[in-house]
């Protein structure tokens, strides 16, 4: 193993493993090394989602601008890499449906988003109930939104995919190995491995996900800043109700002012249903079973009673969410019967078998408030991606591109290369399409 890199990207989730392939093709001569504690890249949160490469309506273009438009171009950038790589892409759209009037007002607004997104007229449009009916007989609901441009794919396919080919240019994986130190020597990053190895680099990108607020903290960044995790559970249908729906159908949220949305009817790439997730308070970013959850209970707890969390855990509507989905971890039924509130047909007895669950971590601020969108860091020889929550996945690929970029404009990376060729795209072409 070399001992000195250039830059080390720690995280090899979705993330960090899109950032290393642009970086191979544009700083050939760099020694740049990805670090990820688990046995194989998309591991977690990225190879356990709803596996939707979705259409950016959900985002208000006010707010959320650069994620949007990392969702828009992130579509067509996985499609042509699935085409080329003849990797799982399916072009089956998606259903957004609401249940009253109120309801019907959040799709009227998510059309405009979505126009101003992006997308074509032809490619989102409302839907009365009886103009559902008709294509969807067995959905019930008040109106609907109707999405073409919305596919489904498997993101630990893609993400093994692009490692291979950034391994292929002279990036280093390191895999099953877990930073568990940085500090800095002498004007470089000494970074401890596994409690035992150490490396140095002369620059750090954090892109790890669930643990990123932990790693900018260890670096003395972002101290006004924690985090609480919640984990979306699945639940698998039977096959015979593989054709119950001819799309995947979402519905409006109950708690809009939270960064997650309510259980879906989720149709998988390889024509399997699912419903879920919901998003159930844990205490780790790997807190999938109790184990790790009773392990990490007291240190989470010290750590939010001492942080802004603390203001939103004793948020009257934030218990009453918790307990939401808290019940529909505990009991099948309340979860699976948000879903029958627009799909009555599913038989609760019938749903027998759990998906794997997925955590998502969000960050909270000093005022006890949820940061609604992604956070990005510069420090002199560190860069930190924090609250890269949904639609993540979707948008890898060019916010991979937005952060290098930024990195050679505030002088701390260099493009070897004028105009380089990344894979199928040329570098200054996503640039160009992804400036806000
Ligand atoms: C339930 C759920 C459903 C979702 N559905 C969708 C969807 O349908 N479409 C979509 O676009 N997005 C979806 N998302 C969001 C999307 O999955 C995430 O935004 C994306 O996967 C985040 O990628 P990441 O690389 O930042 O994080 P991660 O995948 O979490 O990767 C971070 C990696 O860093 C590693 N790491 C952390 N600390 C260390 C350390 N100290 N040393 C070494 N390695 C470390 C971790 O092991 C991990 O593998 C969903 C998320 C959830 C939770």
């Amino acid at each position: 193993m070399a001992h000195n890199f250039d830059l080390v990207i720690i995280g090899g989730g979705i993330l960090g493993t899109s950032l290393s392939f642009f970086l191979s093709n544009l700083n050939e001569s760099k020694q740049i090394a990805v670090i990820e504690q688990a046995p194989d890249v998309a591991f977690h949160t990225s190879g356990r989602n709803t596996g939707k490469v979705h259409a950016p309506y959900l985002y208000n273009p006010g707010k959320k601008k650069m994620f949007a438009k990392a969702a828009y171009h992130g579509y067509d950038m996985w499609k042509k890499y699935s085409e080329i790589k003849n990797l799982p892409f399916k072009e089956d759209g998606v259903i957004e449906v609401s249940r009253d009037q109120k309801g019907t007002k959040i799709l009227e607004k998510y059309l405009i988003w979505g126009i101003e997104n992006g997308l074509k007229e032809e490619e989102i449009k409302i839907l009365t109930k009886s103009e559902l009916k008709k294509i969807e007989p067995e959905i019930k609901c008040h109106a609907a939104l109707q999405v073409h441009r919305d596919a489904s794919t498997d993101y630990s396919i893609l993400t093994r995919s692009i490692m291979k080919d950034s391994k292929q240019k002279g990036i280093k994986f390191l895999l099953d190995t877990k930073v568990t130190d940085i500090r800095n020597k002498d004007g470089k990053w000494k970074i401890t491995l596994n409690h035992e190895h150490e490396i140095f680099s002369n620059f750090i990108i954090n892109a790890a996900g669930g643990e990123s607020i932990d790693i900018a903290h260890k670096v003395n960044v972002a101290k006004n800043l924690t985090d609480v995790h919640f984990r979306g559970e699945y639940w698998k249908a039977p096959k015979e109700y593989n054709n119950l729906t001819k799309t995947s159908v979402y519905s409006v949220p109950e708690f809009p002012d939270y960064p997650f949305l309510d259980p879906h009817w989720i149709i998988r790439v390889n024509g399997t249903c699912e419903i879920g997730p919901n998003a159930v308070p844990v205490f780790s970013p790997y807190g999938y079973k109790r184990s790790e959850n009773i392990k990490e209970f007291i240190p989470k707890i010290l750590e939010m009673l001492g942080s802004g969390a603390r203001k939103a855990i004793f948020d009257k509507q934030f218990q009453e969410l918790a307990i939401n989905e808290i019940q529909s971890s505990m009991s099948k039924s309340a979860m699976i019967d948000r879903v029958k509130r627009f799909l009555p047909k599913i038989d609760t007895d019938k749903i027998t078998e759990k998906g794997t669950a997925g955590i998502r971590s969000s960050v909270i601020d000093e005022n006890g408030r949820f940061v609604p969108d992604v956070v990005l860091i510069d420090d002199s020889m560190s860069f930190h991606i924090l609250n890269y929550n949904s639609p993540g996945a979707t948008g890898a690929l060019p916010f991979s591109v937005h952060i290098i970029n930024r990195l050679i404009e505030n002088g701390y990376l260099r493009n070897e290369k004028e105009d380089s060729e990344c894979g199928p795209w040329r570098f200054s072409d996503i640039v160009e399409k992804i400036s806000v």
